[in-house]
């Protein structure tokens, strides 16, 4: 969410509405990334996502814009398995997002063409997924590899996501690689470093150790100013090393509605579903909200705190909406 949304957030928040919704537009992705959330058994409490009902042409317009005109966000972001499989439908919902004044992030491995019309709506921004330099990438992210992503980007502005994994932190100097490569080209508008986030009792290789942390964290101060394009402050560098302790305070987390492919299931307590290890949390949306929510307004009251009072509020106001339309 950019900073500007907040004051708009305040008041969404206050009608009982999320600011935030997230929609896991389809169950198909021809990629198979390593520590991809999406499609572990406790993403959606046991049930695969590959089972949910994939909605396609206007079902999936029509139903995509009815969760949006129920919800009323101020920000949607339109995840997957991959979204640009259905770039046909997104080609209608996105104009769509845009009449209704509603921000739009299609986040994406970039595996086909993004359509050229994209580049032309104000108000959509287009993310895709650039785990690391191009040799580790292209092995997990393979058919998506750095070739066709730089193919596929000509003639956009997007921002990449790199999602931090042990591995890079390995070597040093990868970081600072990293956002050489993508700082300097012309189509990258903004570099959001994520750190992989693992569930509660999870035990993969992707996981940062403390020490690791605690490194990147500093690779990223150092690196703040010679890479423009890198998003990151003090605020964000505090919220990395002190995330969110539990999905009651994650801000991300509850402004956020995330519903799943069926358009039905509510991904919870976040997009990553199941039992995430918030201590661990290295999700750059959820960093930055928590950044946000600890900065002291007159240097006094912590906003998260008037995020917790409008947010409670604003469930109040639901609840007596609700009953009023439950007759
Ligand atoms: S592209 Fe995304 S949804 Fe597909 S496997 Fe990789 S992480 Fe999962
Ligand atoms: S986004 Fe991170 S901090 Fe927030 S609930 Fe999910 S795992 Fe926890």
């Amino acid at each position: 969410m950019h900073r500007a949304d907040l004051s708009r957030a305040w008041g969404r928040i206050l009608q009982g509405h999320p600011p935030s919704l997230s929609i896991e537009i389809t169950t198909r992705c021809p990629l198979s990334c390593p520590g991809c959330y999406a499609y572990q058994p406790e993403h959606l409490a046991g049930t695969p996502l590959e089972s949910l009902k994939d909605f396609q042409g206007d079902d999936l317009v029509r139903g995509i814009l009815e969760v949006v005109d129920r919800h009323k966000p101020l920000v949607v972001h339109l995840v997957g398995g991959e979204p640009l499989v259905r770039y046909r439908e997104l080609n209608a919902v996105l104009p769509a997002l845009v009449e209704r004044g509603i921000r739009a992030e299609v986040v994406t491995s970039a595996v086909r063409p993004i359509p050229e019309s994209w580049s032309a709506l104000d108000g959509v921004t287009v993310v895709v997924s650039i785990d690391g330099l191009q040799p580790e990438h292209d092995a997990r992210r393979k058919p998506a590899t750095y070739e066709r992503i730089l193919k596929h980007i000509v003639g956009h502005r997007i921002y990449v996501h790199c999602t931090v994994t042990s591995q890079m932190m390995e070597r040093p100097g990868y970081l600072e690689e990293f956002m050489a490569f993508w700082n300097g080209r012309d189509e990258v508008a903004q570099i959001r470093i994520s750190f992989f986030t693992p569930q509660i009792g999870e035990t993969s290789r992707e996981i940062l150790t403390p020490e690791m942390r605690r490194r990147a964290v500093a690779e990223l101060a150092r690196l703040e100013s010679g890479y423009p394009k890198l998003l990151f402050g003090d605020g964000m560098r505090k919220a990395y090393l002190d995330p969110p302790k539990d999905p009651g305070e994650c801000i991300f987390a509850r402004v956020t509605k995330c519903i799943s492919a069926d358009l039905e299931t509510v991904v919870t307590p976040c997009q990553f579903g199941g039992n995430p290890n918030c201590a661990e949390c290295g999700c750059v949306a959820s960093i930055g909200l928590h950044a946000i929510g600890r900065h002291r307004l007159a240097g006094r009251v912590p906003v998260g705190s008037i995020f917790d009072v409008s947010i409670r509020a604003g469930s109040a106001v639901r609840r007596v909406r609700e009953r009023v339309a439950a007759g």
